[in-house]
């Protein structure tokens, strides 16, 4: 496995992979790796004949008064796992090459960007699509893994890819959970034991919300309304739930298609997230 910190090492890793008409599979994270990020590395894995895996904690999607400074940082264990996980190249570039002075491209994909997450972390998907693009100029990969964990992000960044023409192929790839339901996240140690297990309560809320709509509810506002006195009952302050359109995250009413169901909220300082995808 090479690790590779300079941006022109790791074009000369894709040259050399091209040159062998090896395919690329992409893995974009933030390190503090856990069994979701090795999930991607799987699919990846099993999919390309080279697995490159970025480990980046990127300031520019990061607002002021967020937890850039105290995110998990533990690259040693990340190097381990890629190791473990049959990685051909991690991809751990410094801050002042990916942003060196008078930066000043962004990449802003509008809309989306505005509503979910984006309501209340401003600025946050431009840095996300801004280090996405740069990685895939850089690594100019043929196919990139999106946890459904981040659902906005992988519907924008399949926007960003399928707008700007990327020659990329954008592949949403399951949840996946502790045994308690709570979805994983390198956000999670942030939690105490305590905290973990009140905040197991998200995933049942959307398990819930699954069920009415399977029971035959269709009214979004009833059902989110039903939710949200779940997950308050477990001291937990919600900042939205949301039932959306899985194209254009526009907000539904009344539930037909295909249904993003996902929601943000708070216990004590963390911030968590979690959504499920129901088809109606
Ligand atoms: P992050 O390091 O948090 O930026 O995440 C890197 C990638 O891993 C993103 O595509 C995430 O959606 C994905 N990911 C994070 N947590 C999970 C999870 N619990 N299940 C599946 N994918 C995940």
């Amino acid at each position: 496995m090479k690790v590779i910190r300079g941006i022109s090492q790791m074009r000369a890793f894709t040259k050399n992979a091209r040159a062998k008409e090896q395919t690329i599979g992409f893995v974009p994270t933030m390190g503090a790796l856990h069994e979701g990020h090795l999930s991607l590395i799987r699919r990846a894995r099993r999919d390309c004949d080279k697995v490159a895996v970025s480990i980046f904690v990127n300031p520019a999607q990061f607002g002021p008064k967020e937890d850039f400074k105290s995110y998990p940082r533990h690259p040693k264990k990340d190097l381990l796992l890629c190791g473990r996980g049959k990685v051909d190249a991690v991809f751990m570039p410094a801050a002042k090459d990916i942003y060196p002075p008078h930066f000043c491209t962004y990449v802003s994909v509008s809309g989306l960007s505005d509503v979910l997450c984006g309501r209340s972390r401003i600025g946050h998907f431009r840095g996300v699509a801004t280090i996405v693009a740069k990685l895939f100029n850089i690594i100019e990969p043929d196919v990139a893994y999106f946890g459904q964990k981040d659902a906005q992000q992988a519907i924008i960044i399949g926007r960003m890819a399928r707008d700007l023409n990327m020659p990329v192929n954008i592949r949403l790839m399951p949840t996946i959970r502790e045994p308690s339901g709570l979805a994983k996240s390198s956000r999670n140690a942030y939690l105490s034991l305590e905290e973990k297990q009140r905040a197991s309560v998200l995933y049942r809320a959307l398990k819930m919300a699954r069920e009415l709509i399977r029971m035959g509810h269709k009214d979004a506002s009833k059902i989110k309304k039903r939710m949200q006195r779940l997950i308050s009952a477990h001291k937990i302050t919600v900042e939205y739930i949301s039932m959306v359109d899985l194209v254009d995250l526009a907000p539904v009413t009344k539930l037909y298609g295909t249904v993003l169901i996902a929601l943000a909220a708070r216990i004590g300082k963390t911030r968590l997230i979690d959504n499920i995808i129901v088809k109606i």
